[in-house]
């Protein structure tokens, strides 16, 4: 899977996506990331990104010319849909991601900030308004990084051979509910037991306890 992802802030991304298992992933080629700075677009002398709203009112507005230039120069390079992080998209669920993860070998995501993006961006350029959750950040970074992560570990191979996410909260396996809870080593800590029935290797029962912790 390939994500092309649109911000002012690309350093936002540098901790994150070279970590641990995504980190992994792009060294595997199962996934791959590439970042481009919108303000490298800006035909601004400043490389200014932004205005104020039309009609008034607080707060800046990101400036159409920076973002239609980014977003056509990585439509050459990516074929996948155009997704804008806002607030007033549709909420992203582990359903959506595993149908993007399907659908998809490209991605584009596109982070604003400030008030957002100009309507007419909006209206003619992105194809798709993701939500992370009923809340507001100050920017599209997180909700980019969530999206691939979530999108990144339902690829075959990206977290290895347990393909634990099968099994996962959310899944069709769990019938879209909450995971059952998990023990580990040891049996007993502070005065607290496992429960016995995980130690009896009775798979069956096992699995039939499980199921009765779903939620
Ligand atoms: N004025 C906007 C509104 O009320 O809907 C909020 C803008 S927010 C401060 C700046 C940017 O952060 C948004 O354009 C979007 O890219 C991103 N953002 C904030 N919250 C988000 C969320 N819950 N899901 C996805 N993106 C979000």
């Amino acid at each position: 899977m390939r994500f092309d992802i649109l911000t002012i802030f690309p350093q936002a991304f540098d901790s994150y996506l070279k970590e641990s298992i995504l980190k992994r992933a792009q060294k595997n080629k199962l996934i791959e990331i590439h970042i481009h700075d919108i303000r490298d677009f800006s035909k601004d002398k400043h490389k200014k990104v932004d205005d104020v709203p039309f009609g008034g009112g607080t707060g800046m507005v990101m400036t159409p010319q920076p973002l239609y230039d980014s977003i056509t120069f990585v439509k050459k390079k990516n074929k996948g849909p155009v997704i804008f992080l806002s607030p007033q998209g549709k909420i992203f669920t582990q359903s959506k991601a595993e149908k993007l993860s399907k659908k998809y070998d490209e991605l584009i995501l596109l982070c604003g900030r400030y008030e957002g993006i100009d309507q007419r961006i909006r209206d003619t350029l992105i194809d798709e308004e993701i939500s992370i959750g009923n809340y507001v950040l100050t920017g599209g970074e997180l909700p980019a990084m969530v999206t691939i992560d979530a999108i990144s570990r339902l690829i075959p191979g990206v977290i290895g051979k347990e393909q634990s996410h099968i099994q996962d909260s959310f899944s069709k396996a769990l019938k879209r509910k909450k995971e059952y809870p998990h023990y580990t080593r040891p049996k007993t800590f502070k005065g607290m037991k496992v429960p016995e029935i995980l130690t009896s290797g009775h798979h069956e029962k096992i699995k039939k306890w499980r199921e009765s912790k779903l939620k």
